[in-house]
């Protein structure tokens, strides 16, 4: 008999849930991706890099003598079809926890069920069920201190080896990812984002390594820096499921014993991406609406075509740790956490804009897009969500700068028309936007900011003070 592996954002061998049931069951195992609704719904960035993940996990594949079998289409309708090539009797995935994936994974479950095939599901993509933590009254947590307190001294499972796949005698066809063209949106800038990119399993591992041998020690001060080179990168393969969030635990807690002093502070930041699947399991809507309901008739400004809105997707606002931030974006795929905490609070607080534009656009450019972190920091930012900074508190966007980027080194890095000497990061921004932006490194820098800091705040707190908060 066979069974099917449906991977999809657990591109991985090691520690991977699914696949180990899947060849616990003694059957053979045809490991499968699809192109299907939830793929063909990804803004450009995560679209792309989630083609060169499976591509690398059908290379990583073939090295342990499977294969990734490839298909486009609804998943049911591809995975019935499958079932039907290949006799298999039972579907095995790793659990996802946003709306849109919730959804059509249900559907498949109770479709496939009902046609007596065994459809189970899988905990691999948290290192906490979203259900398994509780409040002692049964709810669930809306702030995340005591959400922490409540898993920090659970025991976490250890990590699954490596299993060993058994092979169908005949394979099924594939198609080629290639032909796909996930990366079709993404045609100008790929290649100087692709430069910062690191893809798949071993790449994953070895980020990890690193990190836990060189930089844990100080990543409780160096994590705030915008100049340094302070923090995991894991994020990307986290997203794709490159490397599991148990063993990125499991390696926190031995430099934690290890007495490396920045460990715990590691382990928390992991927990706040549980946070936030726990708080999109339980209030679904923060990936579309005002979590607070007060919020509900804001007069955000929503035109995503506002100058100023503009400015701030474009890296021209100005302020030049808000243009390096979204420049960074747009050169690497990545953020660093102080620069997006910045620049959402300087688009939903000085320019008043909602914070479902910047959500919208940090999809579309974010290598390492999550549905539900990226709403849980947009709402954190704009006071609309839980945990939220209160709404009145407006980062300064200049005094951030001169704290967490005293020499402007992170500055200079991204924003080429402040450099005297622009280094390489700050010109291949130019390589990377589309022409139609119409920006060049020898361009002026804007004299003076689209809103100041100043200003910007007294609106934002006006604006409140008007919505009768
Ligand atoms: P490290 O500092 O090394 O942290 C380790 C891991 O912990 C990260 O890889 C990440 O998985 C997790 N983590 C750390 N901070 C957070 C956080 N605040 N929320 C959730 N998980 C966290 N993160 C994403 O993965 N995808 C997103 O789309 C995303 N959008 C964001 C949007 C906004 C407005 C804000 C304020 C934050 C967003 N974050 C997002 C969270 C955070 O900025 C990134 O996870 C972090 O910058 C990744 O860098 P790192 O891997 O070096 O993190």
């Amino acid at each position: 008999a066979a069974v099917i592996y449906w991977t999809r954002r657990d591109f991985r061998l090691s520690d991977n849930p699914a696949l180990s049931a899947a060849c616990a069951s003694g059957a053979s195992v045809i490991p499968v991706f699809l192109c299907d609704e939830g793929v063909e719904g990804l803004a450009a960035a995560p679209r792309w890099r989630l083609g060169l993940g499976a591509e690398a996990f059908a290379v990583r594949l073939a090295g342990a003598g499977s294969r990734l079998i490839c298909r486009r289409g609804p998943a049911l309708q591809v995975l019935r079809a499958l079932i039907a090539e290949t006799g298999a009797v039972a579907v095995h995935w790793n659990r996802l926890y946003d709306p849109e994936s919730r959804r059509r994974d249900e559907a498949v479950k109770a479709a496939l069920k009902a046609e007596g095939i065994k459809a189970v599901s899988h905990a691999g993509h948290a290192v906490h069920e979203p259900w398994t933590v509780e409040t002692g009254t049964g709810g669930f947590y809306k702030v995340y201190t005591p959400f922490w307190k409540a898993v920090r001294g659970r025991d976490v499972e250890a990590p699954l080896p490596v299993p060993r796949l058994a092979v169908p005698e005949i394979w099924p066809g594939s198609e080629v990812i290639a032909d796909w063209g996930l990366g079709h949106a993404m045609n100008r800038g790929a290649d100087v984002v692709l430069a910062h990119c690191k893809i798949g399993e071993a790449a994953a591992q070895d980020r990890l390594e690193a990190f836990v041998t060189d930089r844990i020690g100080d990543y409780s001060d160096a994590r705030d820096r915008l100049d340094v080179d302070g923090t995991s990168s894991l994020s990307e393969n986290l997203t794709y499921g490159e490397i599991s969030a148990r063993t990125c635990w499991h390696a926190g807690m031995r430099a934690l014993v290890a007495g490396k002093p920045g460990a715990e502070t590691f382990l928390k930041e992991l927990i706040w991406r549980d946070f936030a699947y726990h708080l999109v399991h339980h209030t679904p809507h923060i990936t579309s609406r005002n979590w607070r309901e007060e919020w509900e008739g804001f007069a955000w400004n929503t035109d995503a075509d506002h100058p100023h809105v503009q400015a701030w997707m474009r890296g021209r606002t100005g302020l030049p740790v808000v243009d390096a931030a979204m420049r960074e974006m747009y050169v690497t795929g990545r953020m660093h956490n102080r620069a997006r905490m910045l620049v959402a609070s300087y688009l939903t607080k000085h320019l008043l804009t909602h914070w479902k534009i910047g959500m919208d656009w940090f999809a579309e450019c974010l290598v390492d897009w999550d549905p539900a972190s990226n709403a849980m920091g947009w709402q954190w930012s704009a006071g609309s969500g839980p945990d939220a900074t209160p709404y009145f508190r407006v980062f300064n966007p200049e005094t951030q700068a001169e704290k967490f980027d005293p020499l402007g080194r992170y500055r200079r890095a991204f924003v080429a028309e402040i450099s005297g000497k622009p280094p390489k990061t700050a010109l291949s921004y130019f390589r990377a936007i589309p022409r139609s932006w119409d920006m060049g490194p020898g361009d002026p820098y804007p004299g003076a900011p689209v809103v100041s800091a100043a200003d910007g705040r007294k609106r934002a707190l006006e604006a409140y003070e008007n919505r009768g908060f």
